[in-house]
């Protein structure tokens, strides 16, 4: 059975649509098939949609959060709520488009476990979104070591991949990002991302400014080191200022006692950033043992 996982915050115009949209696709392909609605604390009438809908649907299902916990949280308590064989994970405004999912589930029967939904383009964006948009996926790309600049969180996995996630115990887990980073057999389906029908996007830019560093920081120490390198760059000025200072001394230019002052200020700036820098190592060690990510995942033995 494919179970498809549907985020909804919010979305009270959306869940009559979605449910007959996609339940119509799955049953036109004849996909034995759940849809679990996730309520991430609306504030609309949201839930009483979805109970509705389950009412009448036999298919329909729906777990509701105490309040809003975001998106990342919604996914994973609909991974781990699913009782599907795989599972899909697609918006609720459906601008991810759902005759893909019958796609997807055909190359998950041939095999593959990991079908992840690649944007051909990224839609309709501003200006400086984009460029937000465009920086973040270029630090989490370092960061993760493939490109993440086209990824989404519309993909198929297998119950096994479904499983390594769970196991997982970060809190702070990006999924868009995990799921790549747990391996198994892969592949990609492209498509184009939809305008929104009804409803406006749930991203305010605080949250997305917030859903970055997040991210960013579980996956990266970098940002860390930045002291490191800051502590480098104080200690070549501070070399290059004390010859200056030293040589106006030798020279009889020098301000009396300015020479000893700007010396031990400078080295005094450096060390302490150098002081820094490692103490920040260790603290990303601790945070790295903290997250306790599996050292390996198994896919067969023989
Ligand atoms: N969503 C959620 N919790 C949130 C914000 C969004 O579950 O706190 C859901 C939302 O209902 C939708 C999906 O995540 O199904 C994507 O949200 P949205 O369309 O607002 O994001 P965008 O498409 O603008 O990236
Ligand atoms: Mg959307």
């Amino acid at each position: 059975m494919l179970s498809v996982i549907i985020p909804a915050y919010n979305e009270e115009q959306m869940i009559p649509k979605t449910v007959s949209v996609i339940d119509g696709i799955l049953c036109e392909a004849h996909i034995d098939h759940e849809l679990l609605f996730v309520n991430d604390g609306s504030k609309d009438s949201t839930w009483e949609k979805i109970e509705e809908a389950a009412s009448t649907s036999r298919s329909v299902k729906g777990v509701s959060f105490s309040r809003n916990f975001g998106k990342e949280s919604a996914i994973f308590a609909g991974l781990s709520k699913a009782s599907g064989d795989c599972c899909v994970v697609i918006d609720c405004d459906l601008q991810h488009p759902p005759e893909k999912i019958v796609e997807m589930y055909r190359l998950w029967e041939q095999g593959f476990e990991i079908i992840e939904g690649v944007k051909s383009s990224r839609g309709k964006e501003s200006g400086l979104h984009k460029f937000a948009a465009k920086s973040f996926y270029e630090i989490m790309s370092n960061a993760v070591g493939f490109d993440m600049s086209r990824a989404s969180d519309f993909k198929l996995l297998d119950r096994k991949a479904i499983n390594v996630l769970l196991n997982m115990n970060e809190k702070n887990a990006f999924f868009r990002a995990l799921s790549s980073w747990i391996g198994f057999k892969s592949t990609e389906v492209e498509y184009d991302v939809r305008e929104r029908e009804v409803g406006t996007s749930k991203w305010s830019t605080r949250s997305l400014i917030k859903y970055a560093v997040t991210n960013i920081t579980s996956f990266t120490s970098a940002p860390m080191q930045l002291v490191t390198l800051l502590g480098v760059i104080v200690f070549i000025v501070g070399l290059a200022t004390s010859i200056e200072a030293i040589v106006r001394f030798f020279q009889g230019t020098a301000q009396p006692g300015f020479t000893t002052v700007i010396i031990l200020q400078c080295f005094t700036g450096s060390f302490i950033m150098f002081g820094l820098g490692v103490i920040g190592f260790y603290i990303s060690k601790i945070y790295e043992e903290v997250k306790g990510r599996p050292k390996f995942i198994i896919d067969k033995t023989v």
